[in-house]
């Protein structure tokens, strides 16, 4: 099986998310693993949505956990030059949304797994997670860890996300708010009869600048942040506004709680503010001189030439759902894309680096299942 012809076939079907319809990718990669001999699970996740779950080995000790998102993020408002479902290639790219964030992580680790599978019988085998909904917050990882039995058991995750192949050890977390004040209107010329919402919303602002997260910084991520994004309030011109929206957007550093920033936030704004969380998902982070860490890192040096270098990645995962729901196991975030194009219009994966992943997935599996 080709890794660079199976990308082009799940770049062709259109996962935008809104509205995602990952199904038919489910479809595709679940014929192609269960002809291998992976028992597969589908589980649905609304109107033409479905994640998948693969499983191959009965030896002892749990299997390694291969994962990726199969929705891809909508296609902006900039024109393309290449057909963004075309999977065009050229000057070895290849062209498409999702080419690299990651339609061709998914093929590479599926196509990795086929190329395992007549040698993992009695071994502790892989188990494929591949998700609907990962780019609205995880959500349809988050859905999984929920279903019982469904995901089974891991004892390490490579999250095939577009890493140019470099080895990532972790990432911040993100806690998406609206924070919400309301009032009483009143007639525009009489503010007196009124309480101004708007004012209340920019009071919080202000008082989001002096918040502090009181957490020692992290040695590669750094300290958390907060960003008000979006500020909106009042319906006229005329009118006291009754009611204020401000989105603001936190990251989070391994080790804080979401769920604890979020209290201390309420706290410090008092009752005035309303928060509504809108996406919660957790940091992750991996030690980097975690033995089977150091393995990914010798199996990357030996493969790509890469040059060990302790980095984390600027976005956020499904790790942050499956992680946690494995039991806080060793996470490696390692895929073909290009970083930097992930999100962007002409988005493209470089060839090279698709057939090169397949060999990194190959390699980190087969030294995870001791053939
Ligand atoms: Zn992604």
């Amino acid at each position: 099986m080709d890794p660079i012809a199976l990308t082009r076939r799940l770049v062709a079907i259109d996962t935008v998310n809104p509205p995602g319809r990952e199904r038919e990718c489910v479809r595709v990669l679940g014929r192609l693993l269960e002809d291998a001999g992976f028992a597969v699970t589908e589980h649905p996740y609304g109107e033409g949505r479905s994640s998948l779950v693969a499983r191959l080995g009965d030896g002892d000790g749990p299997p390694l956990c291969l994962t990726g998102h199969l929705d891809v993020v909508p296609l902006g408002a900039r024109p393309w030059t290449h057909d963004p479902f075309a999977g065009e290639t050229a000057d070895g790219r290849l062209y498409g949304r999702g080419s690299s964030d990651m339609k061709s992580g998914v093929a590479a680790l599926v196509v990795a797994a086929t190329r395992l599978a007549p040698r993992l019988r009695a071994t502790a085998g892989l188990v494929l997670v591949l998700t609907a909904d990962e780019e609205i917050g995880s959500r349809g990882a988050a859905r999984l860890a929920t279903i019982p039995g469904a995901l089974g058991t891991a004892g390490a995750i490579v999250v095939a996300e577009p890493t140019g192949n470099e080895p990532l050890v972790g990432h911040k977390g993100a806690l998406w708010l609206h924070a919400r004040t309301t009032g009483v209107s009143a007639h525009g010329s009489m503010p007196e009869r009124g309480v101004n919402a708007v004012v209340r919303a920019a009071r919080a602002v202000l008082q989001m600048e002096t918040f502090e997260f009181a957490v020692a910084p992290h040695p590669v991520l750094g300290r958390p942040t907060l960003n008000v994004g979006t500020f909106a309030g009042g319906l006229n011109f005329n009118s006291v506004p009754d009611a204020a929206t401000v989105g603001v957007d936190i990251r989070t550093i391994p080790g804080q709680k979401n769920q604890a920033v979020l209290e201390q936030l309420g706290h410090h704004l008092g009752r005035e503010v309303a928060l509504e969380t809108f996406v919660d998902v957790e940091g992750v982070w991996t030690d980097p001189d975690h033995p089977w860490m150091a393995e990914v890192f010798e199996v990357a040096a030996a493969t790509t030439g890469w040059r060990r270098e302790v980095r984390a990645a600027p976005y956020v995962t499904d790790a942050s759902a499956l992680t946690p729901a494995y039991g806080n196991v060793p996470t490696v975030i390692l895929g073909p894309g290009e970083l930097a194009l992930a999100h962007q219009t002409d988005e493209w994966c470089r060839l090279d680096r698709i057939e090169q992943a397949v060999e990194l997935y190959v390699e980190i599996g087969r030294r995870w299942c001791g053939l």
